[in-house]
């Protein structure tokens, strides 16, 4: 068995699991690197849509027949399982979405745009994905609404002196990330949720960065809305899944119109189902949704803590390789991070970095990651970006040092 120093797992047959590894990219073993942007997918969760395909596809939740049993029976495990996962108090609270981005939208133009009147004001912060700007940005041009951003500090943390100031009893939402995409930074959520609900404000909290790395727990977090997407969790593409405390969602009008999310129709008037249904029109991504219960369940196979640790590990050994490099200037320092190294390069541009590193197999994202007011804050267009997961090796990472090395030789 093949350990870590940092952990006892064993990588080769963590890596065993993820076929789409083992190949090789222009000639060189791939190094997959681009963990923030998604994730690669273990052969359980292939084989459970393979599965649902192949054995049991039938519509849920209306059919009496075997199969179509079947499928609602797996559905609804899921949503069970992403309960667990999150430890919601119940799974009525577990709306399914097609990611974070539409878990967004969802609050929104639902709570947003039911409970919010001209003059109020939403807080996001200065480390947003475009997905938790944008939506709020909409709502606020069409009700006369305020979005105010904390700034970012120096080393990538929220300036959680200035956000203080800028609490009132205007600030109705508060929508932030638990960890930064770009920088990696963790944001200290728990605080903000406090401080947001002294002043009476609801807080949604975008976990489509943490929730591969760290433990959620949306009760001792007392979040509002907690919103994540299953493929940056080793699951499939197009689905995710949305918290909402009870009350809010049951006092929140439907988001679409549409099938499953009626308890009676007449041309007259519609009643709405109870929830989760309320929030779900139409067929579901069921195949995704069942294969989501299986990325959930390998995680914990491995467990949250084993991962964090083995990913800090790869993190802080980065780090250090890569900040020898002369010329790097790493973006983001905060004291608290997921595994992302975000860096430029002195004169030479993140896509000629990129295009580098990618002839010599290796995978990295570079650009402003939807998250172009952070690359204003820091006056730079874009960095290169090498986000880790625990299917990555240190090994990998003198890889990209190496590679590093090249791109400066070339561009010299
Ligand atoms: N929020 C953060 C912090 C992200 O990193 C991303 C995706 O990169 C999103 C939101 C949007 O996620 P999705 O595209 O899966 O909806």
């Amino acid at each position: 068995m093949t350990t870590t120093s940092a952990v006892s797992f064993d990588i080769e047959r963590i890596r065993a699991d993820f076929p789409i590894l083992d190949q090789e990219v222009n000639g060189r073993k791939l190094v997959y690197f681009d963990n923030a942007a998604t994730t690669q997918k273990p052969v359980a969760v292939i084989e459970a849509l393979m599965n649902y395909y192949r054995g049991y596809n039938a519509n849920i939740h209306r059919g009496i027949h075997t199969l179509a049993e079947k499928a609602t029976a797996d559905f609804e495990a899921s949503r069970r399982a992403v309960r667990d996962f999150l430890n919601a108090p119940s799974a009525e609270e577990i709306i399914f979405t097609s990611g974070t981005t539409m878990g967004i939208n969802l609050v929104a133009q639902t709570y947003g745009r039911h409970f919010l009147k001209a003059g109020d004001e939403i807080i996001i912060s200065g480390l947003e994905h475009h997905s938790n700007i944008v939506p709020w940005q909409m709502l606020a041009g069409e009700k006369g609404l305020t979005v105010r951003a904390i700034p970012v500090l120096e080393n990538g943390e929220l300036d959680m002196e200035t956000f203080d100031t800028m609490l009132s009893d205007r600030t109705k939402i508060v929508a932030v990330n638990h960890a930064s995409n770009s920088l990696g930074t963790v944001n200290p959520v728990k605080e903000i949720i406090a401080k947001a609900h002294a002043v009476g404000a609801v807080v949604l909290v975008d976990g489509a960065q943490a929730s591969s790395h760290l433990e959620i727990d949306v009760q001792d977090l007392d979040v509002d809305f907690y919103a994540f997407s299953a493929h940056k969790l080793y699951g499939p593409t197009g689905i995710g899944a949305l918290y909402g405390k009870r009350a809010l969602l049951e006092a929140m009008p439907p988001y679409m119109g549409g099938g499953e999310m009626i308890k009676e129709v007449t041309f007259e008037k519609t009643t709405f189902n109870d929830l989760p249904y309320k929030f779900e029109a139409g067929t579901p991504n069921i195949a995704d949704v069942v294969a989501l219960k299986t990325a959930l369940e390998y995680i914990n196979s491995i467990g949250k803590s084993t991962i964090s640790a083995y990913e800090n590990h790869l993190l802080t050994y980065a780090t250090e390789q890569v900040s020898q490099i002369e010329g790097v200037r790493i973006i983001g320092q905060a004291k608290e991070k997921i595994s992302v190294l975000s860096f430029v390069l002195e004169s030479i541009h993140h896509q000629d970095i990129g295009i580098i590193l990618d002839q010599q197999g290796i995978a990295v994202r570079t650009g402003h990651h939807c998250t172009q007011p952070v690359m204003d804050r820091f006056c730079i267009l874009g960095t290169t970006r090498a986000s880790f997961a625990f299917y990555n090796t240190i090994e990998e990472i003198d890889k990209l040092v190496a590679g590093l090395h090249r791109v400066k030789k070339l561009m010299a």
